[in-house]
């Protein structure tokens, strides 16, 4: 399919791209496991709404946020499958029980505080998820605080335990499966006493794109994917398979013949010992591609040719060298996406590929395409 050509800076979000991640990582579990598709930070930088409703149609189980007001948006625009919030707050409870989304819960200050909501609002079995903390260290109940969950659990009617997750620390890292198959083991324990401890089934969840690749024995009832349904599989066999669904695209808005010891922009970062030719483009820092991105050390496509940025990248604008490049005022450049992953291009700033494209600014015009 040809792409449009942009005539501004765009991030075009291709859906087809994206149900073709989808029917991949699929592929990699059993077709009874669960499906839920982590929609946090705007859909990983994209759009939440095009994305949630595309993957809903296409039949995923349920979605992640971080934050509940990001589930709110997403019940606004329409969507009605089950949304998980990984990191609830307490001043949301409210919010989100009215809005119908459910709390991953990972302290005993949490549950009885959203108890106390929960009851206040007089619901019944308020739909909850324990996540336990098994050696990421970051959010999540230890095994030892069962019998205190279960208490609070078992005085009351409002809140119910439908799932019990975790979250691995090193899923992509094959120097790190022996932790990680410790965590799984610890994940493991906690469900096997929590089966004890709670009479009714609940799910398990705790497998990460990565995981679904490399731990496909360990899916349980449900696995959470993000950065694959995007294009991005934090390993070039994966990658592959996988198809980038959002591209950075913009235009030449003007080309400099810069003359021998000259420079080109703020702080005079960039001097030419040889004549060239500089492309001003109308995007920067306050759009996410930060100054570490500039200095030579990061690449565009110009008509499929590599142009280096040049200098101090600027808040709004970036500069960069297409000497010896065909090109004209008004041409397409294609800063990252299909052509030139984000995975690579991320980097070159010693970043990866979740940073560089959940940092993309709400200023940048989103076209859905497919
Ligand atoms: C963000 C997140 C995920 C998704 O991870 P990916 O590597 O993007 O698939 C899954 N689980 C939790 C708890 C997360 O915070």
């Amino acid at each position: 399919m040809k792409m449009a050509k942009a005539q501004e800076t765009v991030l075009e979000i291709d859906l087809k791209a994206l149900g073709h991640n989808y029917s991949f990582l699929r592929s990699k579990i059993k077709p009874e496991t669960k499906f839920m598709a982590v929609v946090k930070a705007y859909a990983y930088g994209s759009d939440s709404v095009a994305i949630a409703r595309h993957l809903q149609e296409l039949g995923v189980d349920y979605f992640a946020v971080a934050y509940a007001n990001e589930g709110i948006h997403l019940r606004e625009a329409g969507v009605t499958a089950p949304i998980l919030v990984l990191h609830p707050q307490k001043a949301h409870f409210q919010s989100l029980i009215e809005n119908n989304l459910e709390p991953s819960i990972y302290s005993k200050s949490i549950l009885s505080d959203f108890i106390l909501t929960a009851q206040k609002l007089g619901v019944k079995e308020y739909p909850i998820h324990l996540k336990f903390n098994t050696g990421l260290n970051r959010l999540g109940f230890s095994i030892d605080d069962l019998p205190e969950i279960s208490k609070l659990i078992d005085k009351q009617d409002a809140a119910k335990v439908i799932a019990v997750l975790s979250h691995l620390a090193a899923t992509e890292d094959s120097n790190e499966t022996e932790f990680t198959n410790f965590q799984l083991k610890r994940f493991e324990a906690i469900c096997k006493q929590a089966g004890v401890t709670f009479k009714d089934k609940f799910l398990k969840h705790v497998l990460n794109t990565s995981g679904i690749i490399n731990y496909p024995e360990a899916q349980y009832d449900m696995v959470r994917s993000g950065i694959g349904l995007y294009g991005y599989g934090n390993h070039p066999d994966v990658d592959s398979h996988l198809i980038p669904v959002a591209t950075l695209k913009t235009i030449i808005a003007q080309k400099h013949n810069i003359p021998v010891g000259e420079s080109v922009g703020y702080n005079r970062k960039y001097s030419s010992n040889s004549e060239t030719i500089t492309a001003t483009l109308p995007l920067g820092h306050a759009d996410g591609i930060g100054r570490e991105y500039g200095h030579g050390k990061t690449f565009v496509s110009v008509h499929g040719q590599l142009a280096p940025i040049i200098g101090n990248v600027c808040m709004d604008m970036i500069m960069i060298d297409v000497t010896g490049i065909e090109c004209s005022e008004g041409d397409e450049v294609i800063i990252f996406g299909k052509e030139l992953p984000a995975s690579e291009f991320s980097q070159t700033a010693n970043t990866i590929s979740y940073e560089l494209i959940t940092g993309l600014s709400q200023r940048i015009k989103r076209l859905i395409i497919n």
